[in-house]
């Protein structure tokens, strides 16, 4: 997830010579990726997840490299399907560390709150979306303890678009019926003026 305003990440600084891992007891001594962020019109946006199965170094590799790529864009959250991995997995940080959640489901929601918010795989956009301002996830860490994460606003905010990602559903779909259409309508005119047609 993208939030309009300066965002100043809580990446812990480099160890020379130690670990290049974000995620503590991640694997040790192995480079890190940067993936390039699948956008709108991606099919693999479009589709659901599926649960991880191996809490394995695959995974915890996976959850280094997404964040990598979350603090490079930069953004507060990322979910495997941008990167193009159909895979129920989200790392963020909004400032108070990374973390990332493994099969994540929403367990409560409530209130109201109005945010600019915005998406990696729909760049440059933001709309204010109005959704609950409270709510709580349960999960997996990458070691498959259970976790739980909750807040309002902001936290709140990531929990339901990151988690929306792993359902196969982008921001566009929170937006209200008039919004989303002229919503895509722009998008669809910006894809096709990447591709001139001649003469
Ligand atoms: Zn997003």
């Amino acid at each position: 997830m993208l939030t309009r305003s300066t965002y100043e990440p809580s990446r812990p600084p480099a160890v020379p010579g130690g670990s290049p891992s974000i995620l503590p007891n991640l694997i040790k001594g192995v480079a890190v990726a940067i993936f390039p962020i699948r956008t709108f019109g991606d099919p693999v946006l479009r589709t659901a997840a599926s649960d991880a199965a191996d809490f394995d170094m695959g995974l915890r590799r996976l959850a280094d490299d997404m964040l990598e790529t979350m603090y490079d864009a930069p953004g507060v959250g990322l979910a495997a399907p941008q990167i193009g991995v159909s895979k129920r997995i989200f790392v963020a940080d909004i400032g108070d560390g990374p973390f990332a959640m493994v099969n994540p489901e929403i367990v409560d929601l409530q209130g109201s709150w109005e945010f600019d918010e915005g998406c990696l795989s729909v760049p440059g956009r933001f709309w204010e979306i109005k959704r609950p301002g409270y709510a709580r996830a349960r999960g997996f860490d990458v070691d498959g303890r259970p976790v739980e994460y909750e807040g309002e606003e902001l936290m709140g905010r990531v929990l339901q678009h990151e988690i929306d990602h792993l359902g196969g559903m982008l921001l566009l779909e929170r937006l209200a019926r008039r919004t989303r259409k002229q919503a895509l309508r722009e998008l669809r005119e910006e894809a096709l003026d990447l591709k001139p047609v001649e003469g």
